[in-house]
């Protein structure tokens, strides 16, 4: 920041260029249609400081209001020298300056994920993944191969299932879900779990459930369901809180292996979530929920050099190891801005897609079932105390109507009660289905929505399906009504539930157009600058960041990628062949297409 108040200090003349922004641009902001472009730079300062990189000769979107777009960027170290025209940045240039002509490119501040799982993402890389499995024969079929090549008796693990995407509902299905004798036929001495794409699902094998001691008799635990057919047996899905029956088995097992060989698989799994993150113009990440292990794993990462994006991390661990915990382990822009750990993560309710979400009334297509209650309201309050006490953000999960209303409600009890405000930047992790009473609450109490644009339209297709037309045309994904209201929305695409991929991402945002081609209720999408902003600036904000992140800027952090297409004013099918040629964090380039 310093740097930036010096060069504006300087500033003596300030040269201003006038252009219209191009037709089919910008759908939001009219307010925008007349572009000023401001250069920052005085004549006396280029002569001071020399650049290390400098583009040039693009479309540069800054992100902030007062000067949209440039068409050339300066690097020095870990920050932006100066943006403004190519004649003013060139002069930065030395013999030394590597100059990148963006040939009409687009040049913008990284993307910043506000909500996914990067080890999570990485392990899926390594694991057996079923996200593109066409129906349950698939399934069956892709567990058998690799349980074929597996040592006798290890664990098979897989994620990424989704029933609603399957061509075909399994004949023998219990409330849509797959029931597990094919799967235990086709592998009978292997346990086998297999995540759900939301991860608020398990689908286990016999194998598995005998070993988890899982039978007719088990009961359902508080907030989870064990699924059974209609004479009482067990079909081998486990919802939210039941998870816990066989992932106890299965990381009882996972513990007894040596230290060294799980840091070693946790290091390859952060290397390939970093390498797909970086590859798609991501440079900052918020992970939303970590261990207290997986922090000293990170920490340890940042101390070796091996984190190459930024980190911002939400802290889910039970509130008496946050007690003792907390204090010591917040750290903010550890190693020169690598890793922050000042958020915790809680879960309200579950997901949509598993009859998970928590729902003032009862689902459309599952008459009585309103959803699980994941953590008691009363236990989360015990968090909103520690995050006061210990300063940290907190973040909670509520993807129906009533977990939302109720996180809103103790949100707003705990700032009355501590005389806080929206300063504490609280969020709300996905706020998906909201009665339309409580949209306008985000607005008036700073409460951030973090939102995956990219839900909108994976679950598009039945969301009507479970919720009814009434409720997801007032509710669903909401984000225009949010923002008319006066929201902050975060993007993010909760990877590894879905891509990690930020045009992907941005697409759906501002079309709502799902993979049949139809636009689920496209009144809701956000313009073109609303779903950049979230996905950079207001991201940004919602980790207390936006001073040096999601901005070009001189000052801010030299976080930059280029796009081959103007995400602006491209028409949509140039946006969908998009892709990132280079990707920049701190100054260094981290990834550059051939
Ligand atoms: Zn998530």
């Amino acid at each position: 920041m310093r740097q930036f108040f010096r060069l504006l200090r300087v500033t003596r003349s300030v040269h201003v260029v006038k252009e219209s922004w191009p037709a089919g641009g910008c759908g939001a902001s009219s307010l925008l249609l007349s572009v000023v472009v401001l250069a920052f730079l005085a004549s006396g300062l280029s002569m001071a400081q020399t650049a290390d990189v400098v583009f040039w000769g693009g479309y540069v979107a800054t992100m902030v209001e007062a000067q949209p777009s440039a068409t050339a960027v300066a690097v020095r170290g870990d920050r932006i020298l100066a943006v403004g025209s190519d004649e003013q940045v060139l002069r930065l240039a030395g013999p030394q300056t590597r100059r990148i002509a963006l040939e009409g490119r687009f040049l913008m501040p990284g993307f910043i994920d506000a909500h996914g799982h990067l080890l999570s993402l990485g392990e899926s890389r390594m694991r057996l993944e079923l996200s593109q499995v066409r129906n349950w024969q698939e399934l069956v079929q892709r567990v058998a191969e690799a349980a074929r090549v597996a040592d006798p008796g290890q664990w098979i693990v897989g994620r990424g299932w989704h029933q609603e995407k399957w061509d075909a509902t399994p004949p023998d299905a219990v409330e849509g879900y797959p029931v597990h004798n094919a799967l235990s036929a086709a592998v009978p001495d292997h346990p086998v779990l297999l995540i759900h794409a939301t991860g608020h699902m398990l689908l286990v094998n016999a194998c598995a459930m005998e070993l988890a001691g899982i039978t007719s008799q088990t009961p359902d635990p508080p907030g989870g369901r064990v699924l059974r057919t209609p004479d009482g047996k067990p079909t081998g899905v486990l919802r939210e809180n039941a998870m816990q029956l066989a992932y106890r088995v299965y990381e009882r097992q996972q513990r007894e292996r040596p230290d060294a060989e799980k840091d070693r698989e946790r290091l390859r799994a952060l290397q390939l979530a970093q390498d797909e993150c970086l590859r798609l113009g991501v440079t900052s990440f918020h992970d939303a929920g970590s261990s207290l292990d997986d922090v000293r794993f990170f920490r340890q990462a940042v101390d070796r050099g091996e984190l190459r994006l930024r980190l911002y991390v939400m802290l889910n661990e039970s509130n008496e190891r946050l007690a003792s915990r907390l204090a010591e382990v917040r750290m903010v822009d550890y190693g020169g801005g690598w890793l922050t750990v000042r958020a915790i993560k809680r879960f309200a309710d579950g997901a949509l897609g598993t009859h998970g979400a928590w729902m003032l009334a009862p689902y459309e297509d599952l008459p009585g079932e309103t959803g699980n209650v994941v953590q008691p309201i009363e236990e989360l309050r015990k968090t909103a105390e520690l995050a006061l006490r210990y300063d940290y953000q907190l973040c909670v999960h509520a993807i129906g109507d009533r977990a939302n209303r109720e996180v809103l409600d103790l949100f707003e009890q705990v700032m009355k009660q501590s005389g806080r405000g929206s300063e504490l930047r609280w969020r709300i992790e996905h706020a998906q289905h909201l009665h339309p009473d409580d949209i306008p609450r985000f607005g008036r109490l700073g409460v951030i929505a973090s939102m995956q644009a990219v839900h909108a339209v994976s679950d598009g297709p039945f969301v009507v399906e479970r919720l009814g037309w009434r409720r997801a045309a007032e509710g669903a994904y909401a984000w225009a009504s949010l923002l008319r209201s006066g929201a902050i929305i975060a993007n993010g695409t909760d990877v590894p539930v879905e891509p990690v991929d930020p045009i992907a991402n941005f697409l759906a945002a501002i079309t709502r157009r799902m993979a049949n081609g139809e636009l689920f209720f496209p009144e809701q999408a956000m313009t073109r600058w609303q779903a950049l902003r979230s996905y950079t600036r207001d991201a940004a904000y919602a980790a207390f960041e936006e001073d040096r992140k999601g901005i070009v800027r001189p000052g801010a952090l030299a976080d930059l990628v280029v796009i081959s297409e103007n995400l602006l004013t491209a028409p949509e099918e140039n946006i969908r062949r998009a892709r990132v040629d280079l990707t920049m964090v701190g100054g260094r380039i981290q990834y550059e297409r051939r």
